[in-house]
C-alpha cells in the first residue's frame, strides 16, 4: 500500500482531488504533484500552496509562464563554443549526476547571460531546461513592472512556488536589470521591495541543498545592475554576436529552409558583410531576402539569389551600435566568468 504521506510527513490522502490551479495533490504515494492527470513523482510534495500564494497568479503563472516549446539541443546554438562548455560542466551535470562535482563550494545555480538582443540567450536557457528534462518558466522583467505591476509581488512569489513544485525547473528572468537596477530603490517602494524579493529568492536558490532550481537572468544592460545584484548571479556569461563560423552556420541553416542558389564566394560575401549581426537579425535578414523571392511571377517559385540580399540588407541592420558592443565587452572584462 503506497504511502500516503508526503516527505514532509503531511497526509496526502485527505488532500486528494484538491484544485490548486490546475495541480492537485498526486495519489500515487511518490509524494509528487500530478498536473492534468500527470504525476511529476520526483517533484516534492507541496500539499498545498501556502496561504500567501494567490490562486489566480497560480493560475496565470501555471498557465502562461510555462515555456512549451520545442527542445533544443547544444547542436541547434551556433557559436558560443566556451559559454556552452562551461555551462554543460559546471550547471547540467552536476544537477545530472549529483555528487559528481568536483568544483569547489556548490555548483552555480543562478546565471546572467548578457549580451545584445537575438544573440541567443533565449534559445540557451531552452536548452539547459531541455538538458535537464525540467519545466521552465519565462517571466520578464519589464513586463513585471507594468503589464503586471498591480501583482507583480504575487507573481513573483508564485513563479518560485510553482518552479519548487515542478523541479527540477529553471526560472528564466528575462530584462532582469529592470528588476535589479540600481535605481531600483528611488523608482519607489514596489520596484524595492521587488529588486529585494528577488535577491532573496536568488540567496534560496544558491544555498538550499534540496532545491533543483535554477535561475537565469539575461540583459542587454547589464551595467544598470547594482554590483551586489549582478554578483549574486554565481557565474556571468557574455553572449556575444556571433563570430564569422557561427554567422556561417545560422545563415546556411536560415538558407536550407529556403530556395536559396548562392555560389561559395556569395556566401563568404554574407558572412563578411554581417559582422555585429545578432543570431536573430541573421533569420531575419535571409527571411527578408526570402520574402522577395514570392514577389516574382505568381506560381514560379524563384530561388533566393545574392541579389535579394542587397535589398534585404536596407532593411535589417544590427540593433546593437558599435558603442554598445564596446561597453558590454568592458563589463565582461571587469564582470564576466572567464571561461
Ligand atoms: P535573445 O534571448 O538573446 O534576445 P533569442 O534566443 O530569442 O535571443 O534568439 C532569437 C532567435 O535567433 C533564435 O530563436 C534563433 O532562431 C536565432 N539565434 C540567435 N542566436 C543563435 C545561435 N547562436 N545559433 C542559432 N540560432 C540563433
Amino acid at each position: 500500500v503506497p504511502d500516503p504521506r508526503d516527505r514532509c510527513g503531511r497526509d496526502l490522502s485527505q488532500l486528494q482531488g484538491k484544485q490548486l490551479g490546475g495541480w492537485s495533490a498526486c495519489s500515487c504515494g511518490a509524494g509528487g504533484m500530478k498536473e492534468g492527470g500527470r504525476c511529476s513523482a520526483s517533484a516534492p510534495a507541496f500539499a498545498e500552496p501556502p496561504d500567501s500564494v494567490d490562486p489566480l497568479a497560480l493560475e496565470l503563472v501555471d498557465g502562461k509562464m510555462v515555456d512549451g516549446g520545442p527542445p533544443v539541443q547544444w547542436t541547434d546554438i551556433a557559436g558560443q563554443v566556451s559559454v556552452k562548455a562551461a555551462i554543460e560542466e559546471e550547471l547540467v551535470w552536476p544537477i545530472l549526476r549529483p555528487g559528481a562535482y568536483t568544483g569547489a563550494g556548490r555548483p552555480p545555480r543562478t546565471i546572467l547571460l548578457f549580451g545584445p538582443r537575438g544573440t541567443g540567450k533565449t534559445l540557451l536557457s531552452r536548452c539547459i531546461s531541455t538538458q535537464l528534462g525540467s519545466s521552465l518558466l519565462k517571466l520578464s522583467g519589464a513586463a513585471l513592472l507594468s503589464k503586471w505591476k498591480a501583482d507583480a509581488e504575487k507573481i513573483l512569489q508564485t513563479v518560485f512556488f510553482v518552479a519548487s513544485c515542478r523541479q527540477p525547473a529553471v526560472v528564466l528572468i528575462t530584462e532582469a536589470e529592470s528588476l535589479l537596477s540600481a535605481r531600483a530603490g528611488e523608482d519607489g517602494a514596489q520596484a524595492g521591495n521587488l529588486k529585494s524579493q528577488l535577491l532573496s529568492y536568488l540567496d534560496n536558490v544558491a544555498t538550499s541543498a534540496e532545491h533543483n532550481v535554477v535561475v537565469i537572468g539575461t540583459t542587454r544592460r547589464p551595467g544598470a545592475m547594482d554590483e551586489a545584484a549582478h554578483r549574486r548571479f554565481a557565474k556571468r556569461f557574455y553572449i556575444a554576436p556571433p563570430d564569422s563560423v557561427a554567422r556561417r552556420q545560422i545563415l546556411h541553416r536560415a538558407l536550407a529552409q529556403q530556395n536559396a542558389c548562392l555560389s561559395e564566394r556569395e556566401m563568404a560575401s554574407l558572412v563578411q558583410h554581417t559582422e555585429s549581426f545578432s543570431g536573430g537579425e541573421l533569420v531575419r535578414l535571409c527571411q527578408q531576402a526570402g520574402a522577395a523571392t514570392l514577389r516574382g511571377l505568381p506560381g514560379q517559385l524563384q530561388a533566393t539569389s545574392y541579389e535579394d540580399f542587397e535589398s534585404a540588407f536596407c532593411k535589417v541592420r544590427p540593433a546593437a551600435s558599435p558603442k554598445e558592443l564596446d561597453s558590454l565587452a568592458e563589463w565582461d572584462k571587469l564582470y564576466g566568468s572567464r571561461h
